[in-house]
Parts: structure tokens; sequence; C-alpha cells
């Protein structure tokens, strides 16, 4: 049994791997480290190994946990998951990063419920290539209307874009959604300075990921262990 210290160097491991095998920068690719279902106990080994981003995709269970951990004050925590707009506040309240607004209203909603002592909340689009009505995530050619409308929202920096791609998909399926994604990204990034992540890739599609221009790699179970199913439904 290895221990979350040793799956989290074997995580940093192969995001290092993969980064050098495409001339990438070695650091150019952040881990964001899933703690979703798991304990704080855990997120504090993590955290005593070196890692300061985690991720959580459940609104309710996260701001507990970030609570809870206030004292870890260098941690960077990212909502990953759907997010309803009766919990925005909670969100706009806890969280450093989100990476799951696909729709206006919610931008709006964290925007307005940002506390003005607090930094500006990172936003990343999540974004759906393959179109899939029953994904969430918005569709590309809806993606610059809501680009122009997040960057309006003092209270939000736009940091780029998040997309969970279908897994079950040909090799050659999958490369076409990475670089339409990667084109995509590297165009709105033009003139925006902080427009600096693309967080894209998990365990399995790691490396495709990185080879196509992934900033940011997200994973849990590697780490973390295998996660029992999640009865509670936000
Ligand atoms: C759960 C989750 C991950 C991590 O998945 P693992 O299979 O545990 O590595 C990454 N991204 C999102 C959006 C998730 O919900």
């Amino acid at each position: 049994m290895q221990t979350i210290a040793e799956r989290l160097k074997t995580a940093q491991d192969s995001i290092d791997a993969a980064t050098t095998a495409v001339n990438r920068p070695t650091n150019s690719v952040k881990l964001l480290a899933v703690s979703k279902t798991k304990p704080v106990s855990d997120i504090k080994l993590a955290y005593e190994y070196g890692q300061r981003l985690f991720g959580e995709n459940y609104i309710q269970e996260g701001v507990e946990k970030v609570t809870e951990l206030a004292e870890l004050s260098d941690i960077e925590w990212h909502m990953i998951g759907p997010i309803q707009s009766n919990k925005t506040k909670d969100v706009a309240n806890h969280f450093d990063w989100v990476q799951s607004v696909d729709r206006l209203k919610i931008a709006r909603r964290l925007n307005d419920q940002r506390p003005t002592h607090k930094a500006p909340l990172n936003i990343c689009i999540q974004v759906n290539v393959e179109a899939e009505a029953s994904k969430s995530g918005v569709a590309l050619n809806e993606l610059d209307a809501l680009v122009a409308e997040v960057e309006s929202l003092p209270n939000l920096t736009l940091r780029g874009l998040m997309a969970i791609p279908a897994p079950d998909v040909s090799d050659a399926q999958q490369r076409q959604t990475l670089s339409t994604l990667k084109q995509t990204f590297d165009r709105l990034a033009v003139n925006r300075s902080q427009f600096d992540t693309l967080s894209v890739g998990m365990s399995n599609d790691m490396q495709l990921a990185i080879a196509h221009g992934s900033t940011m790699v997200r994973i849990g179970t590697a780490i973390f262990g295998a996660r029992t199913k999640k009865q509670v439904n936000e």
C-alpha cells in the first residue's frame, strides 16, 4: 500500500516526464489534487508533502473542508463541480478558483457575492467541445459571448478554460477534441495577460492533454485512492 506522499510523488513524476517529453518547460503544468469525498486528514498529509492546489466537487463538503483547514492559508481551493445558483454564495465566500462556470447567471451571482475584502475570484469557463447535450460546459459557439460577460465582472478574474473530454472515444477523436480546445485557448489568450490556465487531463489522459498544451491536470484517485460512491446529491 503506497502512502499519499508516495502517490503524489508518482503523479508529479509522471507530469514532469510528460512535460519534458514534449519539450515544454518543467513546472509549466500544475497538479490539482482532487480531494472530493476524502477526509481532511488526507488533505493534511498531501499538504505536508508540499501539495498546495486542491479541488473539490461538492459545495457543502468543500466549504466544510475549507473552513476546517483555514489555518493552512496557502492552500488554493478550486471548485470543479457543477454549481446550482442557490449555492453560489458559499462558493464565492470560500473558494479561490471556480473552474466550472458555464453560464452567465452563475458568473453574475459569484461576482455579486464575492466578499470585497477578498481578491477577485479566479474563473475558468468550462467548455463542452463535443457539444453533447448531457454534459455541462458551454458550447464553443457560445463561448466568446460568455468570455466577454465574465470579463466585465469586476470581482472575477478570467483565468482560462476547463474541460472534461468524453473518456470513451477513439484516440483520434480525443486528439481532435484536445487540439480544438488548445486552439480555442490560444485564440482567447491573445491580449489577455491573466488568461493562462488550460485545465484538462486526468489520470487516464494526462500525457495526451499535456502534449496538447494543458497547464493543469486534475488527479484524484491516483493520489487519494478509490472513492466510495457519493450518495448525497447537492
Ligand atoms: C473527480 C474529478 C477529477 C479526478 O478524477 P479521478 O478519476 O479521481 O482522478 C478530475 N476532474 C473533475 C472535474 C472531477 O470531477
